[in-house]
């Protein structure tokens, strides 16, 4: 079979032939469809968490369920599911069992502790795979896998409301995606933030009520005061320190501001502005099985549409090189049909 791994020297990606993969107990082997690829795995094939050459890339899979296992009760031949960064978890600690399992320090992530879903066979633990619902699509379903269930998890984590405000930072895949949950889910009025017009452009056209752009607007923070009275929330995609401090300076008293990008820096916290305007301040990472089989199904709705491009398998070198010099726009997703 067909695979997307990492280089012997990690520095990149090749597309090798491999065995189809043997299941054991509990485990189930999918023929995928589809697997995004996301900047995650361009980090992990760079070695950036670690070198692991050979390994299986992607976590952003979506397949039909070929055979499974002994021992599997919750999968049959047939089902579609996804495989995704979180891939499997200990079941027994302190995280797992308190309905935070994304955080357990056993954890195993697709696309980089275990093989991943760039391959035309991938195995999975049965009970770990979330089954993708009817009427959504499956490459669209493929996005909904990472970049979806992040924002949707969170906007969850940001508590928000109906009607209230709520500013996205970073209006590309995720940030695209965090708009649509926020205004078709949660019912929040949203602003969008990027230094991108077109970026913006797609922003409105997906239901953001303010856009600004932060190369234009001279005080961010001050311009979204203004507009909103302060926001209730704000969730950060945005890989940059300056779009943090703008959050952080963005929220009305008692605001909460979500941390999703991963720039390497640090942000400006204000102490002071911390306790007397008790902000709080969380991070949120990807999202639990239950939180995916939510996102999931708001997209099967018709609520949230992920904006994707179909590829051939052997472009993938190519593509992790587009993604590298910041040429991609949306979701470029692998079809295993190509
Ligand atoms: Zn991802
Ligand atoms: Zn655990």
């Amino acid at each position: 079979m067909k695979a997307v791994v990492v280089n012997p020297e990690s520095t990149g990606v090749e597309v090798v032939e491999r065995d189809i993969p043997e299941i054991g107990h509990g485990e189930a082997l999918v023929k995928v469809e589809y697997c995004g690829v996301c900047h995650t795995d361009l980090h992990v094939a760079h070695g950036d968490f670690g070198e692991v050459p050979g390994r299986i890339l992607g976590h952003e899979g979506i397949g039909i369920v070929e055979k499974v296992g002994e021992g599997v009760t919750s999968l049959k031949p047939g089902d579609r599911v996804s495989i995704a960064w979180f891939f499997e978890g200990c079941g027994h600690c302190e995280y797992c069992t308190t309905g935070r399992e994304t955080l357990c320090r056993e954890v195993k992530n697709a696309g980089y502790s275990v093989d991943g879903g760039m391959s035309e066979y991938a195995v999975v633990t049965a009970d770990y795979a979330v089954k993708v619902p009817e009427g959504l699509d499956p490459a669209q379903a493929s996005s909904i896998t990472c970049a979806g269930v992040t924002t949707y998890k969170a906007l969850k984590e940001a508590g928000i409301a109906p009607g209230q405000w709520i500013a996205i930072f970073g209006a590309g895949g995720l940030g695209n995606l965090a708009i649509q949950y926020a205004k078709k889910v949660f019912n929040a009025r949203v602003v969008a933030v990027d230094i991108n017009p077109d970026k913006l452009e797609l922003a409105k056209e997906v239901g953001a009520d303010v856009t600004v752009n932060g190369k234009e607007v001279e005080d961010v923070a001050a311009y979204i005061q203004e507009k909103t009275g302060g926001c209730h929330a704000t969730v950060v995609t945005a890989v940059s320190k300056v779009a943090f401090n703008q959050a952080v300076d963005c929220v009305r008293a008692g605001g909460t501001v979500v941390a999703v990008g991963l720039p390497s820096e640090y942000m400006d916290l204000s102490i002071v502005k911390t306790v007397l305007d008790g902000i709080r301040v969380v991070g949120s990472l990807v999202g639990t099985r239950k939180d995916l089989e939510e996102a999931f199904d708001f997209g099967a709705q018709g609520l949230v549409a992920p904006i994707v491009e179909k590829v051939p398998v052997d472009s993938a070198p190519q593509v992790f090189d587009e993604m590298e010099k910041g040429l991609i726009q949306g979701r470029k997703v692998l079809d295993f049909s190509l």
